[in-house]
């Protein structure tokens, strides 16, 4: 039994919001369900680490936000949704990735996921434009590049640091991170002595090996008395997909394409990328995919003939 959760805090101070994440069941469902290798493991690992912590922090309510990103390195294209509530789901488009281990003998991340590309962040608030936003990459090693985007696109000076122990069988050991936030009252010295502080203390891998909450890992940064709890939520590993959302992806296929799948194999099997799931469609079911198809490449031609007609 896993016991994935997030928290949140305040220091009593008023100058920094802290959260720390155990998020080990959540990697490791992903890494099972796309039997990922060690550096896929890694990097999808902490971009789910670090998908929790961004969303946790900067959305409300019911926004979501889709985190990509690609640096041009062997994993290829990594793609995390999560919700403000705890809820997540992510791919890494190349799974099956190793790498020899970096100098400081751990995974490279960094090499894995490359450094020549970008983080882009869409969040949908719940209205018809999503908001997006990319930031250049800024060493593929994820905690970097998380901090990056949030003081580049939110304008919040932070500190991330998300780490995933994978055992030799590539299975998941731990998962987790922090977040820190600096709020407007903070101070230059209370702003280095958190910079020294965080150098000092063992990675969040190396803590939850150890047993470490999340609650530990802030109390081991800020001291216990210094800080104020302020929620704990449990987070989790979800994929929304059913055979109808397929469904209406599958109707934004051009009518040619979707007539010669007919013709061809008198069915399809789509695979959900997220969680692994597989639906499989009949002829009539694609007959009437078909039809919606056509509906829409009729509707378009109407639209575009009247604004010709303008
Ligand atoms: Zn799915």
């Amino acid at each position: 039994m896993q016991n994935d959760h997030l928290v949140k805090s305040i220091t009593k101070d008023g100058m920094f919001r802290a959260y720390a994440i155990d998020a080990t069941g959540v990697v490791a469902e992903a890494q099972k369900r796309q039997a990922t290798w060690s550096a896929s493991s890694a990097a999808l690992g902490r971009t789910l680490v670090g998908g929790l912590l961004l969303s946790a922090s900067v959305l409300k309510g019911q926004e979501t936000m889709t985190i990509q990103i690609n640096g041009g390195g062997p994993v290829g294209t990594i793609m995390v949704d999560a919700d403000a509530n705890g809820h997540v789901k992510g791919y890494v488009q190349h799974p099956h990735v190793h790498l020899p281990l970096n100098r400081v003998h751990k995974i490279d991340v960094g090499k894995a996921v490359g450094v020549n590309g970008f983080m882009q962040v869409m969040k949908s608030m719940g209205g018809d434009e999503p908001y997006s936003s990319s930031v250049p990459l800024a060493s593929g090693e994820i905690g970097d590049d998380f901090t990056y985007y949030l003081a580049q696109s939110e304008q919040i000076p932070s500190a991330v640091g998300v780490s995933v122990f994978v055992n030799d069988d590539n299975s998941i050991k731990v998962a987790g991170g922090y977040l820190i936030q600096t709020l407007p009252d903070a101070d230059d010295a209370a702003i280095d002595r958190l910079e020294k502080r965080l150098k000092q203390i063992p990675m969040v891998s190396e803590l939850l090996l150890s047993q470490q909450s999340p609650n530990d890992i802030l109390n081991l940064i800020f001291g216990e008395d210094n800080l104020e709890y302020l929620t704990d939520t449990p987070v989790e590993f979800t994929c929304n997909c059913s055979k109808k959302r397929f469904a209406k992806s599958l109707s934004r296929v051009s009518p040619d394409e979707l007539r010669a799948i007919i013709a061809e194999d008198h069915g399809a099997e789509l695979i959900c990328h997220f969680c692994g799931a597989r639906y499989n469609y009949d002829e009539e079911e694609l007959k009437s995919i078909l039809a919606v198809s056509e509906k829409r490449v009729e509707l378009d031609a109407q639209k575009d003939d009247n604004e010709a007609k303008k």
